[in-house]
């Protein structure tokens, strides 16, 4: 394939780019996802909320692709938190993509005010225990939250997924990840696309190597180790975006991409984000 794999902690191998589809309409998502098998992806990032796991469904079991070269995830929405209110949360999942597994599970938001994300990570465990998941995660946690999560329950997550970009570069949060052996995943990696893309020193780098500036950005997430799912509905843009295995952005370039990083979230924070 054209995208090589992480290891995660539990031995299963993930695609380190993949596609996301965010704000896709279910209707769109089936030519979407097409498109970006087409192009070589192997990995795509749902979530239940995003009202699309059927369309990317379709267009998996349209692909002629073995289900086991295409690697799935999804992720729990806030509302159904709690045990049993998972189990039957990934049932309704499951059939919308109308497969018998996801790869990987994530628990969209930690919601700590709730308090319900331990009872919901147990659910995880034995969607896991029993097959139906192959890997087990979180998305938008904080240390704290994982320090609390790993004491109370028994699998580390596999991955953390969270909003990362040269704009907020959470050196911090990747640090913690890699001692605990939790992959990083950057979600918006390029920060929407707003405003980082036209960054000169991002500009400046693209021209060096004769990229665009999306390939440098991901480049640099690549090469720092996280994983990737860049969105775009644009096949150009799909296509384009996984055309970043065969440049290496050097140190100096690194360098200058490391001084943009600003703390700065375009999404909510996870300390108090609570909706839904
Ligand atoms: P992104 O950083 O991937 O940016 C996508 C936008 O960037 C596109 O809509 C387009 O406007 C622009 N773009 C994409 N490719 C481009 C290119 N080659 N050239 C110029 N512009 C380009 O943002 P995202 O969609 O927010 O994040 C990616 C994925 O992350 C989502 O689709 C979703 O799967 C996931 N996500 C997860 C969470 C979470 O809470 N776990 C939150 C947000 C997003």
């Amino acid at each position: 394939s054209k995208v090589p794999p992480i290891i995660l902690n539990n031995g299963v191998e993930m695609p380190q780019l993949g596609y996301g589809v965010w704000q896709v309409p279910d209707d769109e998502a089936e030519r979407a996802v097409a498109t970006a098998l087409e192009a070589g992806y192997r990995s795509i990032d749902t979530a239940a909320i995003y009202g699309n796991e059927a369309g990317t469904g379709k267009a998996i079991a349209a692909s002629a692709l073995p289900r086991e070269d295409i690697f799935v995830t999804t992720k729990l929405w806030n509302s159904d938190q709690g045990y049993d209110s998972t189990l039957r949360a990934f049932d309704a999942s499951l059939e919308k993509l109308g497969l018998d597994y996801v790869d990987l599970y994530l628990i969209h938001w930690p919601l700590p005010s709730r308090d319900k994300y331990t009872d919901t990570y147990k659910a995880f465990e034995k969607l896991h225990a029993d097959g139906r998941v192959k890997a087990i995660g979180v998305s938008n946690f904080l240390p704290e939250h994982l320090r609390r999560l790993t004491a109370q329950t028994s699998v580390v997550p596999a991955v953390n997924q969270i909003e990362l970009h040269p704009h907020l570069q959470q050196r911090e949060a990747r640090a913690f990840h890699a001692e605990q052996g939790i992959a990083t995943e950057a979600w918006s990696p390029l920060g929407q696309g707003k405003g980082l893309l036209e960054v000169p020193a991002i500009v400046a780098i693209a021209q060096k190597h004769g990229r665009t500036p999306a390939q440098v950005v991901l480049r640099w997430h690549l090469q720092l180790g996280n994983v990737v799912i860049p969105k775009s509905v644009t096949p150009s843009r799909i296509r384009e975006n996984i055309e970043v295995f065969d440049f290496t952005l050097d140190d100096e370039d690194l360098a200058a991409i490391s001084a943009l990083n600003e703390d700065r979230r375009i999404g909510p924070d996870p300390a108090t984000f609570d909706l839904g």
